[in-house]
Parts: structure tokens; C-alpha cells; sequence
């Protein structure tokens, strides 16, 4: 594996020590490519079919759609040299015509966010960033897909390391034992939970409960109608907006982004509280409400050919842990996630780095 993500000069290089990292979002691939690098032999698994976690993208017939993370900022040196050197080419530019600020009627309220530090999207989409970093943990065989780790316990063949109880998609249960460390990187909430259920690090668990994360519903919307060459946009020229409407937060038009097709599409994130909210309520109520709150906002009344919905149950930290990451040199648990530090993706980027940083100091 190439030499790509920085380690602290001073680790050791545990070449038997054998860590699973559970979650293959930035957070768990960061972790798990750090360890990997520092010779450690990882297995990174992960309950979904492929590996990003909330850096997601859906295919449609009208082209993708960053249900997710919709683009990435860079603050932290490291996050920008493994960016450089894990995913070279991968990230573009993306101007979003300077993001405006909307007020509750949709009206431009501030023409471009104070601080105007570049917004980077992967091409062709924003999962491609993950997958880049995945494959070469795939290709060494170390990453499982579709298993879902529902009990941490104490090795049955060497009570000194742990074994993992996974679910496959079929309900299927396997055991991978002979762990030295086990690291969660998922939402506080998820990881919190399966502490509690393996009875497991109770002082975490108290931390964890102290976090504060929203969840989003998502829409995403094609207007194949809209195109029409040499003509302007359908709705706004602006291509993203933060908004101050009570059930709309931001808004893209996915086809301003590079290399997405030209289809007129966009995604529209529901505000943390609203999507609170509404949180139990059906597909059908939701999708027309916030249809009806994009067209207040846009002017775009049009019926859209594609109007798909995603519930992202934990989306946006609303309290952050305070620190990068939580980590017992003692009995080898440790857990990571953006929601360590804030509710960006370089947050998780750097909460993994750290913890994998901490094992690997012993
Ligand atoms: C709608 C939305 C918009 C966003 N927009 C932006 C943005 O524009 N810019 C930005 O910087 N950030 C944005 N973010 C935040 C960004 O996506 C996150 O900060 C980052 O992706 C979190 O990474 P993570 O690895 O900490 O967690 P996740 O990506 O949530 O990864 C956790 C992984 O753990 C897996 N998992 C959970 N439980 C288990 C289990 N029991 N067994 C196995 N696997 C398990 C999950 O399947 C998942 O893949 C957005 C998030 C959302 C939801």
C-alpha cells in the first residue's frame, strides 16, 4: 500500500498487532489506512454494500446526486496532503457561484457567505473520494462490506483480544476473533449503542450520550424539461444557497458541479430542526411539503420527472464531543467520527487520524 497518509514519527511499527475498524466512513478509512500504512494488519468492515458512509451518491437515470456530503473544505494540512496523495485528481474545484444567503422567502439576503474558502467536490461524484481511498484496502482483502457488527466480546480462544459478532445482509451471522483493538468509527448514537449492548466501556458510553447529532431528509430533484440549449437556468442563477426557510437549510443544483451531466438537478437539505421534526413521518408527506417549501424558496413550480428522498437518521452535529477521539490503551477500544470535533468531513477525516494514531502508540 503506498505510503499516503501521515503517521506520528515516533510509532512503532506493530507489524503483529491485529485492529478492526468498524465503519467505512472518511472517519474509518482514514483510521484504517493509517494503521494499514503503519503495518498493522487491519480489517475494516462496515454494515453497507459500499464503503463512504454519509460521502454518498446516488445514480439515477438523470444523472448523481451528493445526497450526502456535498463538498469538502480544507483547514487542516493533513487532510489536504492525504487528499493530495490518496485521491490525486479526484477533487475539482467547485465555484457554486458563490454560496448566497436566502431569507425565508427565498429573497437573497447576503449575495456570498463571508468567508469565501474554496468548496472541493470529487468527480464524477462525491463517493468516488471514498472509494479511492477503500481500494487499496480492498485489494489487500481487508475491507468487509454488508457486515454489520452487532456484539464486541472478549475472544473466546484468548480472552486477552476481542471477537466481533457480524450480521451479513442475509442475516447471516459469522464471529472474527483475534483482535488486539477494536475502534468504532460511526455516529456517537450507533457506537454508544453497541457499547451499551456488548456491556462494554460504560465511561464511554456516559461521554458518548452527551453528543448531539441531527438527523436531515434529504430530496433530490431532476427537471429534464429544464434543459434547453442556450438557454438560462430554470429558477435562480445561483447554484447553491444557504437558507433561512424553516424547512429548507441549503440547496445545490447538482448539474453546476464538474463532470455531473447537464440534467437540471437538485438536492435540498431539510433544516436540522424540521427534519427533527418530522423525523417519523411518511415519504408521500414529506416529499410534498418540501417540494412545496423548493418552490418558495426557487420559483421553480415545475413538476420534477424525478423526486427521490433520503433520511439521514444522524447527519449534522449539533453538540460535538470536544475532543478528536475517545481511546482505552488498557483494554484496546477506541472510537472516532466528525462528531468527535464539529459535523464537517474533515472532521472525521481527522478524528480517525488521531485515533489510529493513539493505537498505534499502544
Ligand atoms: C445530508 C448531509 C450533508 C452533508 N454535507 C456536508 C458538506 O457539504 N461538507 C462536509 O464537510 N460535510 C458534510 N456532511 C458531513 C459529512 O458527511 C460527515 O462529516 C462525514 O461523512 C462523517 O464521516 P464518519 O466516518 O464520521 O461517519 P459516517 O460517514 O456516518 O460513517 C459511519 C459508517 O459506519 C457504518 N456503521 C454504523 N454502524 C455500524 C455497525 N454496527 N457495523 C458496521 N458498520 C456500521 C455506517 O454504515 C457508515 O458507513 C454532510 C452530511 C450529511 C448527512
Amino acid at each position: 500500500m503506498p505510503a499516503t497518509f501521515p503517521t506520528s514519527p515516533s510509532s512503532p511499527t506493530p507489524a503483529a498487532r491485529r485492529i478492526a475498524v468498524v465503519g467505512a466512513g472518511l472517519a474509518g478509512l482514514a483510521c484504517a489506512r493509517t494503521l494499514a500504512q503503519a503495518g498493522v494488519e487491519v480489517t475494516l468492515l462496515d454494515k453497507a454494500t459500499k464503503p463512504g458512509g454519509r460521502m454518498a451518491s446516488r445514480e439515477t437515470p438523470f444523472g448523481s446526486f451528493d445526497h450526502g456530503t456535498q463538498y469538502v473544505t480544507v483547514r487542516d494540512p493533513r487532510f489536504q496532503q492525504a487528499l493530495d496523495a490518496a485521491s490525486p485528481g479526484v477533487l475539482r474545484p467547485w465555484s457554486a457561484n458563490a454560496v448566497r444567503v436566502l431569507d425565508p422567502a427565498g429573497r437573497v439576503a447576503e449575495a456570498a457567505l463571508p468567508t469565501r474558502e474554496p468548496h472541493w467536490v470529487a468527480a464524477p461524484a462525491m463517493d468516488a473520494l471514498p472509494r479511492q481511498w477503500a481500494a487499496p484496502l480492498a485489494g489487500a482483502g481487508r475491507l468487509q462490506l454488508a457486515a454489520r457488527v452487532v456484539g464486541i466480546e472478549r475472544d473466546a480462544l484468548d480472552p486477552k483480544r476481542w471477537q466481533l459478532r457480524a450480521e451479513g445482509a442475509d442475516e447471516s451471522l459469522r464471529v472474527l476473533a483475534g483482535f488486539d483493538a477494536v475502534l468504532l468509527a460511526m455516529p456517537a448514537p450507533q457506537a454508544g449503542e453497541l457499547l451499551a449492548r456488548s456491556k462494554l466501556a460504560p465511561k464511554f458510553v456516559e461521554k458518548l450520550a452527551g453528543v448531539d447529532i441531527a438527523p436531515c431528509w434529504t430530496l433530490m430533484l431532476a427537471f429534464p424539461q429544464a434543459a434547453q440549449p442556450g438557454l438560462p437556468h430554470l429558477g435562480p442563477q445561483w447554484n447553491a444557497a444557504l437558507s433561512t426557510h424553516h424547512r429548507i437549510a441549503w440547496l445545490a443544483r447538482e448539474s453546476s458541479k464538474p463532470r455531473r451531466g447537464s440534467v437540471e438537478r437538485w438536492t435540498v437539505q431539510a433544516s436540522p430542526a424540521w427534519s427533527l421534526e418530522h423525523l417519523g413521518d411518511d415519504e408521500e408527506r414529506v416529499r410534498a411539503k418540501l417540494l412545496k417549501a423548493f418552490a418558495e424558496v426557487t420559483g421553480i413550480r415545475a413538476q420534477p420527472a424525478h423526486a427521490d428522498l433520503k433520511r439521514w437518521r444522524y447527519a449534522k452535529t449539533m453538540t460535538p464531543l470536544g475532543r478528536s477521539h475517545l481511546w482505552d490503551a488498557r483494554i484496546g477500544l477506541g472510537v472516532a467520527g466528525d462528531w468527535c470535533l464539529g459535523h464537517r468531513a474533515e472532521h472525521a477525516f481527522v478524528s480517525g487520524l488521531e485515533l489510529a494514531l493513539a493505537a498505534l502508540e499502544g
